[in-house]
């Protein structure tokens, strides 16, 4: 059985590789993200857009009958003029306020409306103003990672050279073992023993386990699988 072996190296060189190569990863989810915050404010101009244009079509309608409204107002007024009793009077008079007050109710409908449309642009440049500062603020992090990511290729490149020194720890007859392990775990293929325990799984190693691990044979644990080592 071999002894003193070192796996301490080994594991620290899988973590670090590990932690640059994650956030290798992180780096473009984070970009995305940020295109997404720019594709709903995107979303958001249109429909603002679609309820501005839909106002402005309000509008013309409401001023064309204002327009109609007016017309029959006048026409109303001749009509008035040009009574021949005192009873058609009372009608034209009638028609006549009862056609002011809609005419009014127009108008202030009219008014409000006019009112939305402001609201409307005024909200369509506080989007554009906020979709700018994103699209700033996006692109300024991109190319920070850009010249961050030079950097962890070159880290991760030199931790893998680093990987493969530390692999010679390993004993031939638990290679293809420990391979395995780092296919299914990564960085996690290793544990260290911490008081007497399994760090991975926290299943309490034999007395003569423990003793085996502690003299540095590659051991791997019963319950989890990880080759355990002692953490020097
Ligand atoms: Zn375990």
């Amino acid at each position: 059985m071999l002894s003193n072996v070192d796996l301490s190296g080994l594991h620290r060189v899988h973590l670090a590789l590990k932690d640059v190569r994650d956030q290798l990863a992180r780096g473009p989810r984070l970009v995305k993200a940020r295109d997404n915050q720019l594709a709903q404010s995107d979303a958001d101009k249109a429909a603002k857009e679609g309820e501005l244009k839909q106002t402005r079509l309000l509008i013309d309608r409401k001023n064309l009958d204002l327009k109609t409204s007016e017309a029959k107002l006048k026409d109303l007024d001749r009509k008035l003029n040009e009574a021949s009793s005192n009873v058609e009077f009372d009608i034209f008079k009638r028609q006549i306020a009862a056609d002011q007050v809609s005419s009014s109710v127009l108008q202030d409908e009219i008014l409000e409306l006019l009112d939305k449309v402001d609201r409307l642009q005024k909200e369509l440049g506080e989007i554009a103003e906020r979709r700018a500062k994103l699209q700033a603020d996006r692109d300024q992090f991109a190319q920070e990672l850009e010249a961050k990511s030079v950097i962890l290729h070159q880290q991760e490149l030199e931790h893998a050279v680093s990987l493969t020194t530390e692999e010679k720890v390993i004993p031939e007859s638990i290679r293809a073992h420990y391979r395995r392990l780092v296919d299914a775990y990564g960085a996690d293929s290793l544990a260290a023993i911490d008081n007497g325990m399994c760090s991975n799984c926290h299943v309490s190693l034999t007395p003569q386990l423990r003793v085996q691990v502690e003299g540095g044979t590659p051991t791997f644990c019963s319950s989890c699988d990880r080759l355990m080592y002692s953490p020097k």
